[in-house]
């Protein structure tokens, strides 16, 4: 079974084999932490995604890291779900981009993956919610990952994913 981390901090500083971005469906680049991503990476990182456009909302798809410090050497891409309320299936979209990204971690032969707080920020989705979906996800998406690595950057969302984590392991797992 992977380990689960939670850390405080920036994405495109995390030692891992693969990262998550919460792309639009575009894979060209967006704000927050696409934006990020697609900086660090450089502008082949949107070329590369463009010629795998479009992701549908759920779905994931990955292209190389170009210009991020080794050892990433992966971008996985997931299109979360805009929050409308959540009697839209907004839930099990957000579900399914943490058990997408996992899938194609592991075509990837990937062991160590960070992912960001998908659909917390511009998409709107309730970050209390989102942070226990997160951890149960993961914590039952079977995969030959290693260590999954969530990045919270800011405290409060820190503070949900401590708390999401106690909550599902019973509060003796790292954080
Ligand atoms: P979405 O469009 O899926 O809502 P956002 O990028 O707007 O995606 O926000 C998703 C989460 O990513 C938010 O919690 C935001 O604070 C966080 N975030 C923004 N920049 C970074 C970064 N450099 N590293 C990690 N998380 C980040």
């Amino acid at each position: 079974m992977a380990t689960i981390e939670v850390v405080l901090g920036d994405i495109t500083r995390q030692d891992v084999d693969a990262i998550v971005t919460a792309a639009n469906e575009s894979l060209l680049g967006g704000g927050g932490v696409d934006g990020a991503i697609h900086r660090a990476a450089g502008p082949r990182l949107a070329q590369a995604g463009s010629a795998i456009a479009p992701c549908d909302p759920g779905d994931a798809k990955a292209t190389q890291a170009f210009d991020l410090d080794p050892p990433v050497r992966h971008v996985i891409h997931t299109v979360g779900p805009v929050w409308e309320g959540g009697a839209y299936g907004e839930a099990e979209v957000l579900a399914s981009c943490y058990r997408r990204s996992l899938q194609v971690a592991d075509e990837l032969r990937a062991r160590t993956v960070a992912f960001p707080a998908i659909a917390t920020g511009v998409y709107g989705f309730p970050p209390g919610e989102a942070a226990r979906i997160a951890v149960s996800t993961v914590r039952r998406t079977p995969t030959a990952v290693t260590t999954i690595r969530l990045v919270a950057f800011d405290e409060a969302t820190h503070e949900l994913y401590t708390a999401a984590l106690h909550d599902e392991i019973g509060g003796d797992g790292p954080c």
